[in-house]
């Protein structure tokens, strides 16, 4: 999984592409040299990852693995924050990544939601890490809580991870609308979304680099995945996506700058705000054309027969794989069921 431009993007507004190639010659350049600053002999897992430096201050690692969400990188003096841990099997490549864009110690594991692709590194990523005040009065950490990083997370992501190792559980969860934190020199939201694609979605924000984590919420790979099963609801998840859309901005009046808030989705490709609202505007659309159905005394069989994603499955669907065009169209139909009961 690359973040460069999709043959069907190539039409949209020129200074769009012109941003996404940017990035993706700097991220080519980037790599380049952090290639060349490895020694010959050590072949690390991480080599085939595509790690992209879309601000100075902030990197992303690129889909690690293929089915791995993206993992973010904020770096500074006070050390490293990372944004959603990947999948556990792309972990070891992942921290190689890591230490390749900075040896400074991992200080915060963000998990934007509760989806093993998201959190099955968190455990390496914070025994990598440490504390921020390990040590602060001398000697180093003192005990095991401050020898690894802190996972950050909404509390429903501990809840939807009891039965996996604890060792991979968020040791800072929140349960409010906000939590927020000063690192690296810039302010960093982290933002719960209630019942977007599941209950326990975040955004995570870095208000200076002007980059935005937006977890799950936002694939441009297919549809969004509405996890009913764990209080995700197609409300919510337009709720998210306008908040999205709320929170980016967007690069005028000098459009040639290329500039304006980065988008980081869950899986996929950058974005930046025009992007967001593209993506919210196919959801709502595909909403209101299910809701009409339902209206008119359609069951789930016969809204599917009506294909109200027409128009959008070249693009978004998935006729096989786990997150189906039909999948999604039944996710809608339960969600504004639930709803009405
Ligand atoms: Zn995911």
């Amino acid at each position: 999984m690359t973040i460069a431009t999709p043959a069907w993007r190539r039409g949209r507004a020129a200074a769009v592409a012109a941003t996404c190639v940017a990035l993706v010659s700097l991220h080519g350049s980037r790599r380049d040299l952090l290639n060349a600053a490895r020694p010959q002999t050590a072949a690390a897992p991480s080599s085939s990852l595509e790690i992209l430096e879309v601000r100075p201050s902030f990197f992303v690692i690129a889909g690690p693995g293929g089915d791995s969400a993206n993992v973010g990188v904020q770096v500074g003096e006070d050390g490293l924050v990372v944004v959603d841990a990947g999948s556990a099997a792309a972990a070891a490549g992942v921290l190689d990544a890591i230490k390749r864009i900075s040896p400074k110690p991992i200080r915060y594991v963000i998990d934007t939601g509760p989806d093993a692709d998201h959190v099955g590194g968190n455990e390496t990523m914070a025994n990598a890490g440490e504390k921020i005040f390990a040590g602060a009065l001398g000697g180093g950490a003192q005990n095991a809580a401050e020898r690894v990083a802190p996972i950050l997370a909404a509390e429903g992501v501990l809840r939807h991870m009891a039965k996996s190792p604890a060792g991979g559980w968020p040791t800072e969860v929140f349960h409010y609308s906000r939590k927020s934190m000063y690192l690296n020199g810039e302010a960093i939201e982290v933002l719960h979304q209630p019942a977007a694609h599941t209950d326990s979605d975040v955004f995570a924000f870095f208000r200076r680099s002007d980059v935005l984590f937006s977890g799950d919420v936002l694939d441009t790979r297919q549809f969004p995945v509405i996890d009913v099963e764990r209080g995700g609801s197609i409300q919510g998840e337009i709720a998210a996506l306008n908040r999205l859309a709320e929170l980016a901005v967007v690069s005028v009046p000098v459009v040639t700058r290329e500039a304006g808030t980065i988008v980081v989705p869950g899986h996929g490709r950058l974005c930046d705000q025009y992007d967001v609202v593209e993506y919210r505007d196919m959801v709502t659309i595909i909403r209101d054309r299910v809701r009409d159905l339902i209206k008119a005394g359609r069951s789930l069989a016969e809204v599917k027969a009506a294909q109200p994603a027409k128009g959008y499955v070249g693009r978004y669907g998935n006729p096989g794989g786990a997150w189906t065009t039909d999948r999604f169209i039944e996710a809608v139909y339960r969600s504004l069921a639930k709803e009405k009961s």
